[in-house]
C-alpha cells in the first residue's frame, strides 16, 4: 500500500483525546510546557512552518516517553519514524551519553529541518540515522544482530497498515524485557467510530482506522507481550516483551 499525504485541513486537529480542551491546555501549561526542553520548544515552533506539523509527537507524550527510558534505564533505541525529530530529539535527550539510537525515515529533508536543534542540544552523537523505508532495515539486522546487541526500547511511529509486520520483527530485536511503543493506536478517536460513522470519515483516516483496529485487536491477543494503552497524545500502545 503506498503512503497517502495526509492533508493539510489536518493540521488544525487538536491531537487530545480529552474530552474537555480546557483540561487539555490546563494539563500543558500546568506541567508540561514548563518542563519541555528549550530545543524541543524550538523545534515544536519551527515544525509549525511545515505543512503536516501535526504529525510531531505532542509534548505531553514527549515527556512520558522520557520518563519511561530513564526508569527503564534505556541506553539503546530504535525508532521507525522521524519526520523532523520531536521524539528522536526526546528520545536522545533522555538516554545517558554513551546512548544509541537508530532512526530511520525516508525523508532525511524532514530530519535535516530539525538537525539544528539536536546539534545545538549535544545529542547528534547518539544518534545513527538511516534514511530508508524500515522493512528494509529490519531485514538487515535481523541477519547481522547478536544477542547482546539487541534493543532496549523501540518507538514505531510510521505507516500505520505496517505496524503489525514490524511488530513481528521487533519482538526479536527488542531484548526479553525490552519495551516497543506504538504511536497514534486510537487513530484521533476514530478506532472506535461505528461502521457507519467510519464511512463519513476523511479518506487519510478511513485508510488507517482498520489496519489500527486491527492492531489493537492482535496486541491485546499476544501473549509474547504485556501491554498498555495510554490515551496520550493519540493513543500510545506500550508493550514489554515478555520472552
Ligand atoms: N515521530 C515523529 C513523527 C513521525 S511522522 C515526530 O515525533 O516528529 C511519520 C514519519 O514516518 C514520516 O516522516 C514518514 O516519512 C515516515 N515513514 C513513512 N513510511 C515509512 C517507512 N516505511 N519506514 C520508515 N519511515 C516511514
Ligand atoms: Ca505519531
Amino acid at each position: 500500500m503506498e503512503q497517502p499525504q495526509l492533508p493539510s485541513e489536518l493540521s488544525s486537529v487538536q491531537k487530545n483525546l480529552l474530552q474537555s480542551d480546557a483540561l487539555h491546555e490546563y494539563i500543558l501549561k500546568t506541567s508540561v510546557y514548563p518542563r519541555e526542553h528549550k530545543l524541543l520548544k524550538g523545534l515544536r515552533e519551527e515544525n509549525k512552518k511545515h505543512p503536516w506539523s501535526f504529525m510531531s509527537v505532542p509534548p505531553e507524550e514527549g515527556l512520558l516517553i522520557s520518563m519511561l527510558l530513564k526508569l527503564m534505564n534505556a541506553k539503546k533505541t530504535i525508532e521507525i519514524g522521524v519526520y523532523t525529530g520531536y521524539s528522536l530529539l526526546t528520545t536522545a535527550l533522555a538516554l545517558p551519553e554513551d546512548g544509541k539510537i537508530t532512526a530511520i525515515d525516508p525523508d532525511r529533508k524532514a530530519y535535516e529541518m530539525g538537525l539544528p536543534f539536536i546539534q545545538k542540544a549535544g545529542v547528534e552523537h547518539k544518534i545513527e540515522y538511516i534514511e530508508s523505508e524500515a522493512f528494509h532495515v529490519l531485514d538487515k539486522m535481523l541477519h547481522e544482530m547478536k544477542e547482546e546487541e539487541l534493543y532496549d526500547f523501540a518507538f514505531v511511529d510510521a505507516d500505520k497498515h505496517n505496524y503489525s509486520e514490524y511488530h513481528e520483527r521487533l519482538l526479536k530485536l527488542v531484548k526479553v524485557g525490552g519495551v516497543i511503543a506504538y504511536d497514534n493506536t486510537l487513530w484521533l478517536g476514530t478506532v472506535a467510530a461505528s461502521e457507519e460513522e467510519s464511512e463519513s470519515l476523511h479518506p487519510a483516516l478511513k485508510l488507517y482506522r482498520v489496519p489500527l483496529v486491527e492492531l489493537n485487536k492482535s496486541l491485546a491477543a499476544d501473549p509474547r507481550i504485556e501491554i498498555s494503552q495510554v490515551p496520550v497524545g493519540d493513543g500510545l500502545t506500550i508493550c514489554r516483551r515478555l520472552y
